[in-house]
């Protein structure tokens, strides 16, 4: 019996009836851009984030570099980011013409180490991006009292933190601007690309909406060059759906989770560490080996897919080559990459897989 990294086909046939009807209601209802869907999925998921306003758009990458945008981020700025993160994190600093500042992660939590933020910062550091990977909070209290002290905005990268909650209080608003993605394998996933921001800021929400549409809030009428980034009213629609039973899979992933702390204890793997006052929703589940390729090939072998996020951090990417980092420049980046690989987990992952896989693992380590 083969376990998938993900079964994406497994969570879209469970609900299929009621993501079935909310596609056939979009195209009975004749309106294809924007309109009443994507409307109902912002406010409902502004709702869920605990945020005030909420903002649709065509995939996470562009929420990050609209909310740069919005924040008037360009050309001779600094923006602070994780040396551990997907490279969509630094993308989005470069497509704005500023300048990604990377800040090792803590080698614990593996997020935004943020007490090694503040030696980073200079007069050209406009805001802080902090990373919330793998499904669990980066430290934030900390990350905003910086940003008070040094006039900084922040803009939290929470593609893979549907659900998070920081000390109680959900992963929405901490920030000056939320970036998500409904990427479909991320928690809250689309059936294609989508993605959206959530914030207090009425100013900074209109400025995205508009941004977003063309620099457009009267047709042809342009007040900003704009882009074309809207959520597509499909997708928003699938989304509403999938919102009703986000927590419920958070559940389910929460369960795989704690299968696999108590089984995998007292192992040669080091496992996610949690502190107190983060409530992760699991996006990934990321363990770390001096033995990893060795386990990884083990692991296809029996056919239980895993991954690595990721096999090479952004400042040894070809695309970053201009900046000249040494591959050493950020060594725990740079350590976990040749360490972590993350093992199945999913709102559809029976407890049969899971015990696969745990009944391999436990005859290679
Ligand atoms: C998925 C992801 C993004 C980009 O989202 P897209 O919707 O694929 O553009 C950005 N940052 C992180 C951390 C991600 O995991």
């Amino acid at each position: 019996m083969k376990v998938p990294f993900l079964d994406l086909g497994a969570s879209y046939l469970e609900l299929k009836p009621e993501i079935d009807a909310a596609i056939q209601r979009v195209l009975s209802s004749g309106w294809y851009i924007l309109g009443p869907e994507v409307e109902a999925f912002e406010a409902e998921w502004a709702n869920y984030c605990e945020a005030k306003y909420a903002v649709g758009l065509a995939n996470g990458l562009d929420a990050l570099i609209l909310a740069l945008r919005a924040l008037g981020v360009g050309k001779g700025d600094e923006v602070i980011v994780p040396s551990n993160t997907y490279i969509a994190t630094w993308l989005a600093v470069s497509a704005v013409g500023a300048t990604p500042v990377p800040v090792e992660p803590d080698p614990a939590t593996y997020n935004i180490d943020s007490s090694r933020i503040e030696a980073a910062i200079t007069k050209k550091t406009k805001v802080l991006l902090p990373v919330h990977l793998y499904g669990q909070p980066a430290d934030l209290d900390p990350i905003l009292a910086l940003a008070r002290k040094h006039n900084l905005f922040v803009v939290e990268d929470a593609a893979q933190a549907h659900g998070a909650r920081y000390k109680g209080k959900r992963i929405g608003a901490h920030g000056d601007v939320v970036c998500w993605s409904f990427y479909p394998g991320k928690n809250l996933g689309a059936l294609g690309d989508a993605g959206g921001i959530t914030t207090n800021s009425p100013e900074l929400a209109d400025k995205i909406r508009v941004l977003r549409n063309y620099g457009s809030r009267v047709k042809y009428v342009n007040e900003v060059q704009g882009v074309n980034s809207r959520l597509d009213p499909i997708q928003a629609a699938v989304l509403r759906t999938k919102l009703n039973y986000l927590d419920e899979w958070t559940e389910r992933r929460k369960a795989i989770v704690s299968t696999y702390l108590s089984n995998l204890q007292g192992t040669d793997l080091v496992l996610p560490f949690v502190p107190d006052w983060a409530d992760p929703v699991w996006h990934l589940f990321v363990v770390r080996s001096s033995n990893r390729n060795q386990l990884q090939s083990n692991l296809a072998e029996a056919g239980i897919g895993t991954l690595i996020h990721y096999p090479i951090p952004p400042h040894m990417q070809e695309a970053y080559v201009d900046f000249g980092f040494d591959d050493d420049a950020f060594p725990v980046a740079k350590m976990l990459s040749d360490q972590v690989f993350s093992i199945p987990i999913g709102p559809n992952q029976t407890s049969t897989q899971t015990g696969i896989i745990l009944e391999k693992l436990s005859k290679l380590l």
